[in-house]
């Protein structure tokens, strides 16, 4: 079958199209699913450029977010069947471990990713454990169905479980662009909260007005903590979604409320940052980690997508073939959205 693959590290350009061997449902609980639209997300660049602790036998396929049609099943499978059109959660969990039988599956103590630990979805099919297929909601495209699980699951669980944004309060969110960002305006919206967001582009921040956000900031331009100071009369926000690390992580605990807190998922200018310690006890600053979600949090966001409440923003849809031009945009920063690949095409 058709798959975009790594047989090195590198930059975009060491990501190629080949052919490799089709999955089979060979253990009980195994499912193939043959697939119709395959998502990009920021992981993707750092399997490709090598993360410490992942050392990925080549080929590899890359790919976390995906969705298609069950073609087959293994002998111990109930949840679905060949022929049913699912979705992926692209977190796979031992179901054995302390925090699996407590229902944090994101906790597992073997926690894997496809596309980073294992298999991935850019390619016609994929082998993941029955567990990881959820029935695709009805009216939903192949498209939305594939951008949606990733960044929606490890929004959800920021917002809602971790920092547990409530009605009228005030979240920012650094960035607005990425797939992580935009479902977080989404989610905070839906929650209750007024969103301030910032890019270093006007044009996206026209963009997510339209989505919803009350407050544009542009980071390029604007002192982002003394304009929220000033936007709040002195008072700061409740909840900061920093995913940027080491450039923004001083501003974010500076433009804090009391009693705010700061949500992280990544740190994509680096991991090293500075806290004073003095202004995170003086006003009980609250700092939360967080990585994709659990299985309740899942179908939560799948019911949410179901009913039309939570939509994914897509910047573009291309074929597999091109997942290279794909990688390269995302790499630019100049994506709105999710980038797609069709592989029904
Ligand atoms: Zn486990």
């Amino acid at each position: 079958m058709r798959a975009v693959t790594l047989r090195s590290h590198g930059g975009p350009d060491v990501v190629v199209v080949e052919d490799v061997p089709r999955p089979r449902a060979d253990g009980p609980d195994d499912v193939v699913v043959a697939l119709k639209a395959a998502a990009l997300n920021h992981l993707d660049l750092f399997v490709v450029r090598g993360l410490p602790g992942a050392s990925p036998s080549f080929p590899h396929v890359l790919g976390a977010d995906g969705a298609g049609v069950v073609e087959a099943v293994g002998p111990a499978v109930t949840r679905v069947k060949p022929g049913d059109r699912v979705l992926l959660n692209p977190g796979v969990s031992c179901q054995r471990c302390e925090y699996c039988l407590a229902g944090e599956q994101s906790l597992c103590e073997t926690y894997r990713l496809l596309g980073e630990h294992l298999p991935g979805t850019f390619a016609e099919a994929v082998r993941v454990p029955q567990w990881s297929v959820y029935p695709a909601p009805p009216d939903v495209s192949w498209t939305d169905a594939a951008a949606f699980p990733l960044v929606h699951l490890t929004a959800w669980r920021m917002l809602a479980t971790r920092a547990a944004v409530r009605p009228g309060e005030r979240v920012l969110i650094w960035g607005i662009g990425g797939g992580v960002a935009l479902a977080a305006l989404g989610i905070a919206r839906l929650l209750g909260a007024t969103v301030l967001v910032t890019s270093s582009s006007d044009a996206k921040l026209a963009r997510a007005r339209e989505l919803g956000a009350e407050v544009t900031l542009n980071h390029a331009a604007a002192d982002v903590p003394r304009e929220v100071r000033r936007l709040t009369g002195g008072r700061g926000v409740d909840v900061v979604v920093d995913s940027v690390g080491e450039a923004t992580w001083e501003r974010s605990l500076r433009m804090l409320a009391p009693g705010g807190r700061l949500v992280t998922c990544g740190a994509t200018t680096g991991p090293r940052v500075e806290t004073d310690v003095r202004r995170m006890f003086w006003y009980h600053h609250t700092l939360l980690g967080s990585t994709m979600g659990n299985a309740r949090e899942f179908a939560a966001v799948l019911r949410l997508l179901g009913a039309g409440t939570l939509r994914p923003v897509v910047d573009s849809v291309v074929p597999l073939a091109e997942a290279r031009g794909a990688l390269e945009r995302m790499a630019s920063g100049a994506h709105f959205g999710k980038l797609v690949l069709d592989i029904a095409a």
